[in-house]
This record gives structure tokens, C-alpha cells and sequence, in this order.
């Protein structure tokens, strides 16, 4: 049996009232004092989980000493198109440099069993116009998402320059020479005139800071480094390795989700450690139609993803093209929300939750475990998630969900792990507990970037984060931060933004770094509109407003500060008025030309 069979609602089934205590108090249940300190880096003790699994040990190369044009941090989606757009702009020498082993970033080191994107792939996959290549189907899978990346790069010639397996140790500016030097952790030296970070918002895993984790004798991995040595099998599944082990996974995010099916199907016996469940919706994959795709028109996947995200954030468009669970994410609710008890919004998450929860009772068989499975907070407020495989995987007799009640893990010994006084003997333990969110960009990224005067990222944002549109910041000249959710447009597909950020870049190496330019550098008032016009939006726009109060009243998790949200956080937040008003932006400052707030100086 799949997931797929879903029984709709009727409003008459549930009392608002009765649910808006329900959410808070499983809200309640789950704030902690902590915040995000009850996680801890893949470091110390635990540094050997982050190594990378997927290259041959002991590769070793000559140290480099030489100068570049621009480079650019991160293999990922955001360096890649960045480089891309700059090699359109004529840029010669640009250097990607890579910890990873090659190309791909997320894509790269997310390859665990069932790996996909729930986005479409054809708004996901950037350049398809450019790179050409038909997706096999409307949600792509780990390994083509990681094919289509490297042919960005074949396609522009970016594996030229690129070191791999390369870590930045420093980013030093030189008033003198204003020039960057870039030491690496294979001793190089490299000198650039511009640098462009792109190293992901949620890439580097984290763990929790269970009592007694250290002491764990069994085996264990993250997600992001998935141990098929360990586990046999692959993308698609065929987890023979697990055959005659007790495996259990802590996490059940979008990623748990896409692995649990399998390790269901392999595992002697699978414990599934939940602390908070995820809303689980309909994923509905089919292959793409090969003459809709061919007859599609120039221009037409800027569009598609324009739409999507126009659509997904309330706007109106003639056609909703993806027409997927993503946007059809809302219905008006007013008629029934007319008794006033709550907002129309409001009525229709309930109804759009009340389906989700629904959808569990008709296909989970143990009516306690469906109980257990079902989310009790707003759609939203945590990443909704799309299988078809999921919830069926628990009526499997060899899968067990172990419900933490919102308290997650008790403590781990040396032979497996504790849940409400029960101890759970397991051979491995794998962490799906997700990605540092909110830590510092050197304490992240294991390097500072410095501008004038020696000043770091993280002293200049001691305050907040500072930028003009999310990637200029001032005392940082030829400074690109690209791909930052801080600033910036939002939005579901992560590609898009990233996507019209890059050829933004594009623009301004074109317009303002012809042969003599020698520093482009935002001004201190520039940089101090934008964040008094970010954090404006967010207080004083009645929407942004809306979106922060809902955020406060979600359960928590990296989306909210784990709970916590903070002035902070709405300086470090996403543009108030919506990806496409960002995209707007960005669009309005090109056309207007001059480059205004960007300050040129130019060789005598
Ligand atoms: P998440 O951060 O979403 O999930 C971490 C999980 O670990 C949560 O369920 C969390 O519970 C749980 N957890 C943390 N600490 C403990 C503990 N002490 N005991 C028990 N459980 C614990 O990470 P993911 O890797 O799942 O996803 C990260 C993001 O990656 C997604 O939000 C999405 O943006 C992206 N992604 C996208 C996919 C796609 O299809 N496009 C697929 C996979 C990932 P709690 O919720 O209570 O905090």
C-alpha cells in the first residue's frame, strides 16, 4: 500500500478553538532553554563523521601560489551559477574552491537512500535552458540533481580552476594591494580581486547534544555522509547491508522522510526516534512529458519559476503552471472563517492540517502509532514534506516509531539509546538531526572573511547582519555573499533565488568592473537603508508582521530560531515583502543602472 489515498476534511469535524490550544501546547512541550545551543558541531570527538565518504582516503597534491580574478567559495547550486553568470560576463580566471570531493554541494553530499527534491525539477534544476537535458521526471532524484550540476560546470568551463577537497583557512584583505589572499587548508596562497561565498545555508551537519553520545559504541553516521560501506545499497535503495542489524534513526525531517522507506525495507528492525513529526503530503511523481518539454518556449523556465514562487506566496498569476501540493497550498477560507472565531488564513491552514492529519488515519494501521504521527502545529511552520512511502513504512511488523513526545532522546549509552526510561539496544545509529542554522559564519564555515582593517564577517554582524540586497556589505570591498537566506528573498525553491541572485552578480561585474575598476564596495548608508528597510518590513508592514507573529507561535525548529525569534532575527530574516518584491528589487536597481549605493574606484 502507498500513502496516497486522502480523505478531505469536512469543516464540521474539528473545533478551532479546541486546536489552537492543542498547537500551543505541543508548542509548550518542545521549547527548551537552550535554543540552539542543544546541538553541537561534528567536531572534537565526533569529527570523523563529517569526513568525507564518498573520495578515496589520502589524496594529497602540490600546494598553489598564484592569482585569480575572482574566487569563489562553494561548489554548490549558489558558487556554481555565480561563477557561471560571471563567465557569461567574460570573467577569465575563476577559482571554485571546494571541500567537497567534487561539484554539487547539498547534491553532492546528500545521497542518502531516497534522496530527491520535492520541488519540480523543472523550476529546480537551474540552466536547463542553458545546459540543455530533459528531467526524467516532475520531482528529480539525488544523483540526476548532482549530474545536472556538473554539466553547469563542464558547460562553462568551471572544473578548469576548481580546487576539490580544499578547505579556506583565511580571506585576508590588503588595503594596499586591494587584493584578497586566500590561504587554504593544502597551503596555498591565492591572490583575488573578488571573492564570492556560496557555502549553503544548511551545510554543515549537526548533532544533538544527547547526554552520553560520546559513549556510544555501535556504529554511526549523519545523513549527510551516508555510510553505504555500512549500510550496502544506494540512492535507490537495496540496503543489504542492514539485513541482520537493529538500526535506529534520531530525526524525522524532510530527509528522514525520504530515507525511512528504505531503511524500513532493509533493516532487520528499525526504531524511528521522533521528536516532533513531520506533515507529510502527497508527492504524485510522473515522468515528464517529452513533447511538453521540447515545445516549451525561450525563456520559459525563469518564467516557471517566477510562477511557482508568485503563486506559492499568495500572488495571482493567469495560470498556476507547477501546479503541485506546494501551491495548491491554500484555499479561501473566508465563507467558513466568517464567524470570526479565527482568521480566514488561519481556518484554511486548519483544514489544510486537518487533511494531513487525516491522510495518517487512513493509512497508518496501528491507530496509537497514527495518534503519534500526526503534527499538531500550523502548515509551515516546519518544512511540509512529500512522500508517498512514509507512513505506510510503519505498518511494516520490523518498524517501530519510537515517540519522544516532543522531548527527543533521553541519553545514549554504550549499546544503544534511552526513550522514556526505555532502552533500545541498536547496532547503529544514524542522525538525521539536520544542519547548523544560525551559528556564525566562522564558526560554520571554518574561516573568517576580512575587510578593511582586519575586521571579520561575524564582528561586523555582532549586531545583526548588515548588507545591501543580502550580498554586499560595507569595509568588504569585492565581497559577494551569495545564497544566504539573511536579507534576501525566500522561498521554497531555493533555486530561484539563487538563480536571479547570480545573474544580479552577473550584472555587476558587467556594469562595474570593467578593466580599470579596482574596488566595488557598498556605502555605510546604502548598507544601513537596507537593513532599516528589512527590519521596517517585518514591523511595520502588516504581512511581514503577520508572517513574524506566525512564526512565533510555531513549534520551534531552524525555520523560528528553535522558538527563540529575536530582533536579531528579524534584521538576519528574509525581505519582508516576499521573494518576488526582492526579486523586484533587484530587477528595478539593474534597469535604473548606476549602481547606486555601490561605491567604484578606479586606477588613476
Ligand atoms: P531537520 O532540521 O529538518 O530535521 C532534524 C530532525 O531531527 C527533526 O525531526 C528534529 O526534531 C530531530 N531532532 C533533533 N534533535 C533531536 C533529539 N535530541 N532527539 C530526537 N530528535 C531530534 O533536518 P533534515 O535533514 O531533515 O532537513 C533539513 C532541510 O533540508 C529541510 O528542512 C529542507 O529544507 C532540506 N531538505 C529538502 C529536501 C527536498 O526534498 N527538497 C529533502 C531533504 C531535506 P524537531 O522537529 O523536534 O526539532
Amino acid at each position: 500500500m502507498t500513502d496516497s489515498n486522502v480523505r478531505a476534511v469536512e469543516v464540521a469535524d474539528f473545533d478551532p478553538l479546541e486546536l489552537k490550544r492543542k498547537y500551543a501546547q505541543e508548542r509548550a512541550k518542545r521549547i527548551r532553554d537552550d535554543g540552539i545551543a542543544q546541538y553541537r558541531q561534528l567536531t572534537g570527538p565526533f569529527a570523523e563523521l563529517a569526513d568525507d565518504p564518498y573520495v578515496e582516503p589520502g589524496f594529497e597534491r602540490e600546494p598553489l601560489q598564484d592569482e585569480v580574478d575572482v574566487v569563489v567559495v562553494g561548489g554548490g547550486f549558489g558558487g556554481l551559477l555565480s561563477a557561471a553568470e560571471l563567465r557569461r560576463a567574460g570573467v577569465e580566471k575563476i577559482r571554485i574552491i571546494e571541500r567537497g570531493g567534487d561539484i554539487g554541494g547539498t547534491w553532492y553530499w546528500n545521497r542518502y537512500p531516497g534522496a530527491a527534491c520535492d520541488i519540480e525539477s523543472y523550476i529546480y534544476l537551474p540552466m536547463l535552458e542553458e545546459v540543455g537535458g530533459m528531467p526524467k521526471n516532475k520531482y528529480a532524484r539525488a544523483p540526476e540533481i548532482w549530474e545536472h550540476t556538473k554539466k553547469i560546470a563542464r558547460t562553462f568551463d568551471l572544473y578548469r580552476d576548481a580546487l576539490f577537497q580544499t578547505k579556506i583557512t583565511d580571506a585576508r584583505w590588503n588595503d594596499e594591494t586591494e587584493k584578497r589572499t586566500i590561504r587554504t587548508s593544502r597551503d596555498d596562497v591565492i591572490t583575488a580581486r573578488y571573492l564570492v561565498t556560496s557555502t549553503g545555508p544548511l551545510a554543515h551537519p549537526k548533532l544533538p547534544r544527547i547526554p552520553g553520545i560520546e559513549s556510544y559504541e555501535g556504529h554511526m553516521f549523519h545523513t549527510s555522509r551516508w555510510d553505504y560501506g555500512y549500510t550496502g545499497g544506494d540512492n535507490e535503495g537495496g540496503l543489504t547491508g542492514l539485513a541482520d542489524k537493529r538500526v535506529a534513526i534520531i530525526g524525522t525531517g524532510a530527509t528522514a522522510i525520504q530515507c525511512v522507506p528504505h531503511l524500513g525495507a532493509g533493516a532487520k528492525e528499525l526504531f524511528v526516534v521522533q521528536r516532533t513529526p513531520s506533515s507529510v503530503h502527497v508527492r504524485a511523481d510522473r515522468p515528464t512529458d517529452a513533447d511538453w518539454f521540447r515545445n516549451q518556449p525561450k525563456g520559459w523556465q525563469r518564467e516557471r519559476m517566477a510562477n511557482f514562487t508568485t503563486v506559492f506566496h499568495g500572488g495571482r498569476v493567469e495560470e498556476d503552471l507547477v501546479h503541485d501540493a506546494w501551491t495548491e497550498s491554500f484555499f479561501d477560507a473566508t465563507d467558513i472563517a466568517a464567524q470570526g472565531i479565527v482568521s480566514p488564513f488561519q481556518m484554511s491552514n486548519f483544514l489544510k492540517m486537518e487533511d494531513v492529519r487525516a491522510r495518517v488515519d487512513s493509512i497508518v494501521d496501528d491507530p496509537a502509532t497514527a495518534e503519534s504521527l500526526k503534527p499538531w502545529y500550523n502548515f509551515f511552520c516546519k518544512r511540509p514534506c512529500f512522500h508517498d512511502q512514509y507512513l505506510a513504512t510503519f505498518n511494516r511488523a520490523n518498524v517501530h516509531l519510537v515517540d519522544t513526545d516532543g522531548q527527543g532522546v533521553e541519553r545514549i549509552d554504550e549499546t544503544g539509546l534511552w526513550v522514556n526510561g526505555e532502552h533500545y539496544e541498536v547496532d547503529c545509529i544514524i542522525f538525521s538531526t539536520g544542519f547548523e542554522v544560525g551559528t556564525g559564519f566562522a564558526a560554520k564555515n571554518g574561516f573568517a572573511v576580512r575587510g578593511r582593517g582586519g575586521v571579520t564577517l561575524d564582528e561586523h554582524w555582532a549586531d545583526g547582519f548588515r548588507s545591501l540586497h543580502g550580498i554586499h556589505v560595507n569595509g568588504f570591498p569585492n565581497y559577494f555573499y551569495v545564497g544566504g537566506l539573511e536579507q534576501a528573498g525566500r522561498t521554497a525553491n531555493f533555486a530561484h533565488m539563487i538563480s536571479e541572485q547570480a545573474a544580479y552578480l552577473g550584472y555587476v561585474f558587467e556594469a562595474g568592473s570593467g578593466g580599470a575598476t579596482r574596488t566595488i564596495e557598498v556605502t555605510a548608508e546604502a548598507e544601513q537603508a537596507w537593513v532599516t528597510e528589512i527590519v521596517e518590513l517585518v514591523t511595520k508592514n502588516s504581512a511581514a508582521a503577520q508572517n513574524q507573529a506566525f512564526q512565533q507561535e510555531c513549534t520551534p525548529g531552524y525555520y523560528n530560531n528553535e522558538g527563540a525569534p529575536s530582533r536579531i532575527a528579524i534584521q538576519n530574516g528574509a525581505y519582508g515583502g516576499g521573494p518576488m518584491a526582492y526579486v523586484e528589487v533587484l530587477n528595478s536597481w539593474r534597469e535604473e543602472g548606476g549602481l547606486a549605493g555601490l561605491s567604484i574606484t578606479e586606477a588613476p
